[in-house]
């Protein structure tokens, strides 16, 4: 077992090289990690609600719950307030979707004005 340098999955089956896909993040390492560096990688997946990649999910995975204890500084406040590790399916699925961030607000704010 291997673990992701991205979202730092522990059981990733394969080395996080050589086109191995991350199931639990989707980076491909050697394409993906080419582009950004893993911390602009592991912001990216954070951004876009800490998703589970590859088919579902194990039944005790939550993606606060990995990072927050391998150290990264949570942004959303509906992740600090995570409650233990072991949420039920639904809260995986359904429940650790965090805010949109700040940046997907109006980006043409004349245009509110004038309308
Ligand atoms: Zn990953």
């Amino acid at each position: 077992m291997f673990t992701c340098p991205v979202c730092f999955y522990d059981k990733m089956p394969d080395a996080a090289s050589d086109y191995n896909i991350c199931p639990c993040c989707g980076t491909e390492f050697g394409v993906d990690d080419e582009l950004m560096n893993h911390a602009q990688l592991r912001q990216y997946w954070i951004s876009t609600g800490a998703k589970w990649f590859f088919n579902e999910p194990p039944l005790t995975w939550n993606a606060w719950f990995q990072l927050s204890i391998a150290g990264v500084p949570l942004p959303y406040a509906s992740a600090v307030t995570f409650g233990g590790p072991t949420p039920s399916p639904n809260f995986v699925l359904c429940g650790a979707s965090p805010r949109e961030p700040a940046i997907s607000s109006n980006p043409y704010p004349d245009l509110a004005e004038a309308a």
